[in-house]
């Protein structure tokens, strides 16, 4: 590697300074010294500038354990900054509008079909859904510091476009690029669960890990992973897609183009399509079959309907060979599980834990703890909103190349 420049080891230090207090919430100058490994001067300085950005503030506080000695402790200023994450679905588009530390101050749902449709008509949709959001939140437009979206599919972040999405058809400017001419806000475009997977590093349960997995199961499975406490992009920048690694050769169709994709089995939309076709053939009591719902489904299967209990068990030993390759080849400390599709519980997660245990070697199969994360619907923007947060860090790291 080459010796880093003055500037960018600057970068590092403010990074390392203003991450440490985020992460504690509040802490002193000495202890934050002692965590980053720099001088008092070097904290002194660094805090000072960032209290001159508004970033940062002093609050007192009384020490208890030291007969009420006054103690001044910094912390972050969460209306620092304000940034929205929308989130894309096959069905809906979710907003966000969240402070410094990702709290959620307002968000919306619009429930509309984004699917086939043109990314200007998608571009509207972005651009009324965040001002209705914003407007809730009791802000103004001017506020808002950027834009983070999330989009299932394969996604080139620098350049703002998907070289493949099931969602909305692209035309010759990229979405990013219509949003931000509309808004005149900094706009970001990033793979949907690339996007949670950022937001569980900054502010959920992969916090200070260094190597850890997110996978994501809705309509789509997605996975993000963190190897070195770097977001793992690959050669051509899309990064993970472990729902389109095929499981079973020549099998159901996916939506990708291919057959037997980990996603055809897994997803909600795959299950949903295969109870409905189970519903005809067996005429289940309950809702007629175009209009049976996943809960439907799950409700089903949970009372016991032996062809839906298959389905989920199916779709859980699948997984879980996917997820014990990825322990095989990552040994990551943390797997977690995302997504609406974690609803379905023990119906795929205790098949799935199954063939885990039985297809890894113990070693590695004990170094990794499985997390089934409580799903909230604000989830996905909030991951998006993420997106435009790490920038307001500046985090010196995306700008870090390595050099071989
Ligand atoms: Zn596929």
């Amino acid at each position: 590697m080459l010796p880093a420049s003055r500037d960018l080891m600057r970068a590092i230090n403010q990074f390392n300074v203003l991450n440490t207090i985020r992460t504690a919430g509040s802490i002193s100058r000495t202890k934050l010294s002692e965590i980053t490994g720099q001088s008092r001067a070097s904290v002194t300085n660094i805090t000072a500038r960032l209290i001159a950005e508004n970033l940062i503030y002093e609050k007192e506080t009384r020490d208890s354990a030291h007969r009420g000695r006054r103690r001044v402790l910094l912390a972050l200023n969460a209306d620092a900054a304000y940034v929205v994450g929308i989130k894309l679905s096959a069905f809906r588009v979710s907003f966000a509008v969240t402070d410094m530390q990702a709290d959620i101050r307002s968000s919306i749902v619009m429930p509309v079909r984004t699917s086939e449709r043109s990314a200007g008509f998608v571009a509207d949709l972005i651009e009324e859904g965040i001002r209705h959001c914003v407007n809730d939140a009791r802000l103004k437009m001017d506020q808002i510091a950027g834009i983070g979206i999330g989009v299932p599919g394969f996604v080139d972040r620098n350049n703002g476009f998907c070289h493949w999405t099931p969602l909305y058809r692209q035309g010759k400017r990229p979405l990013r690029d219509l949003v931000e001419k509309r808004l005149g806000i900094p706009t970001t475009l990033e793979n949907d669960a690339n996007a949670v997977t950022m937001a569980h590093q900054w502010f959920g349960d992969g916090m200070g890990v260094q190597n850890f997995v997110v996978i994501t199961i809705e309509d789509g499975v997605g996975m993000g992973a963190v190897v070195n406490g770097q977001l793992y992009r690959g050669a051509k920048g899309v990064g993970a897609e472990f729902g389109h690694v095929v499981v079973v050769p020549g099998g159901n169709p996916c939506r990708c183009g291919k057959r037997g994709c980990l996603e055809a089995y897994v997803s909600d939309f795959s299950i949903l399509a295969a109870a409905r076709k189970i519903w005809a053939d067996t005429r289940g009591e309950g809702p007629p079959r175009g209009e049976l719902n996943l809960d439907d489904v799950m409700d089903a299967a949970r009372r016991g309907h032996p062809e839906l209990v298959r389905l989920f068990d199916r779709a859980g030993k699948l997984l879980g060979q996917g997820v014990a390759g990825l322990i095989q080849i990552l040994n990551p400390s943390k797997i977690i599980l995302s997504g609406q599709g974690v609803r379905a519980g023990d119906l795929m997660f205790a098949p799935m834990r199954a063939v885990v245990a039985a297809q890894c070697n113990p070693v590695l199969h004990d170094a990794t703890e499985i997390i089934i994360h409580k799903w909230q619907d604000t989830d996905w923007a909030r991951g998006a909103a993420s997106l435009v947060l790490q920038a307001l860090y500046k985090t010196p790291f995306e700008k870090i190349r390595p050099v071989i």
